[in-house]
């Protein structure tokens, strides 16, 4: 149904005005954004402002929750890193049936959409269980559908165990088995997806996972077909290791020499990206998503953001390993971390130097862009995702209208937010 909504502020991508009028057509999408739009319009007392995008997720590691914090454990003495980490989430890898893969999927998305994210690019690459395949994207399409969460399902290809490596134990559950056998199943899963609210994407999971030539041929049928691809680029040290002592180059360097990195590429992470490398990348197209509360968890690094950021790259956020799906407290550590390590203040910036405004242009604009989906702004064409925030919510102490973004992304969270809404529909 038609909707005019008249809220108390709305967020115009660079700052919060009064006085705008937005109407939402049949189809959840914005046709108009005003001063003079006529019309009974729903008054809403709130400040309107674009839903988040949640770019990068795992949605099964929901289940990890409590279950990785635990040190000094690991089986093979690996250090408390990344890699004593995976050990954890192959347990659970190992363990998952699709009942249980269903159930902590939907968990992860309702919590999702609770914190203020409209919108989730799921890197689903556990697909099979032991007696099926494929039957674990079915159950992660049907929780996307039971919770309402907008969803670009980031089909993920996975055939080597490590460079030149074959698959082993629970990784047989990723098992692509071919290029071929992949884009097929890509092909029927964009058929099997006809919500309006669901996409699709092309992943090749990490240069670990697939050969250079397998990623290029990836990367051509994203393009053919107009898709994003996605992969994980450089979150550990040991990755740019392996890549240099069987390519000779960095990851990034095999992508840019490969002609892989053009406009649709999102590479997760980029923690240890060499400066030129990254340079580079970014004058290609590429674009990068940060996922600031996994990077810490794992105790990956920190992103060379500056770089990234003198450097045009398109940027976006995740919650990856979903220790916590919440935008809010996102921004916060990948400002403030960046904020640490440069010893400045005021480091992801939108264009005319607002730091508030910078941040929250990643979590929607970037995020869309990443994932090829039509939200993020509130201007007529996009998909209406929005929130509508309590600007007068104690948390951020009665604000004028000018310093209301920052108390938001410095001081607020998701019991700020009175009403979300999908698609034109609220929740
Ligand atoms: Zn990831």
């Amino acid at each position: 149904m038609a909707r005019l909504l008249a809220p108390t502020l709305l967020w115009d991508g660079t700052t919060f005005r009064r006085g705008q009028r937005v109407s939402i057509d049949d189809a959840g999408r914005i046709t108009q954004v005003g001063t003079t739009l006529e019309g009974d319009a729903e008054q809403l007392n709130g400040a309107l402002l674009p839903a988040f995008v949640n770019a990068h997720s795992h949605a099964f590691q929901f289940g990890l929750r409590g279950r990785a914090e635990q040190f000094g454990q690991s089986s093979t003495n690996a250090p408390d890193s990344f890699w004593g980490w995976r050990e954890a989430m192959y347990e659970l890898v190992d363990s998952l049936d699709a009942q249980r893969c269903r159930q902590l999927s939907e968990w992860a998305f309702r919590e999702m959409i609770a914190n203020g994210f409209s919108t989730v690019g799921e890197f689903h690459y556990i697909r099979h269980t032991d007696e099926r395949r494929y039957v674990l994207d079915d159950a992660v399409i049907a929780a996307a559908e039971a919770t309402g969460i907008r969803m670009a399902l980031l089909v993920a290809c996975y055939l080597t165990g490590d460079i030149g490596k074959p698959l082993a134990g629970a990784q047989s559950r990723f098992d692509a088995e071919s290029i071929d056998a992949y884009l097929q199943r890509l092909d029927a899963l964009a058929i099997q997806l006809t919500s309006p609210l669901h996409s699709i994407g092309v992943v090749a999971h990490s240069v670990r996972a697939v050969p250079i030539e397998s990623i290029v041929r990836l990367q051509d049928a994203a393009c053919e077909r107009g898709l994003p691809f996605h992969i994980h680029l450089e979150e550990s040290k040991e990755e740019i290791a392996s890549c240099i002592a069987a390519h000779g180059v960095t990851p990034m360097r095999l992508l840019l020499d490969n002609g892989v990195v053009r406009e649709n590429l999102v590479a997760i992470h980029c923690t240890h990206s060499l400066p030129d490398d990254l340079r580079e990348f970014a004058q290609a197209g590429g674009q990068v998503c940060i996922c600031p509360v996994t990077e810490a968890n794992l105790s990956d690094g920190i992103a060379d953001l500056p770089t990234m950021r003198k450097a045009n790259a398109s940027l976006s956020i995740g919650t990856d390993l979903n220790s916590r799906t919440d935008p809010f407290e996102e921004l916060r550590w990948l400002e403030y971390v960046q904020r640490l390590a440069v010893g400045q203040r005021g480091v992801v910036l939108s264009q005319d130097g607002d730091n508030a405004a910078g941040l929250i242009n990643v979590a929607t604009r970037g995020g869309a862009r990443a994932l090829g989906v039509n939200v993020g702004a509130i201007e007529p064409g996009r998909n209406a995702d929005l929130l509508l925030i309590n600007h007068e919510h104690p948390s951020l102490a009665g604000p004028s209208d000018e310093h209301l973004a920052a108390a938001l992304v410095f001081a607020g969270g998701s019991d700020c937010i009175t009403m979300r809404m999908i698609g034109g529909r609220t929740l």
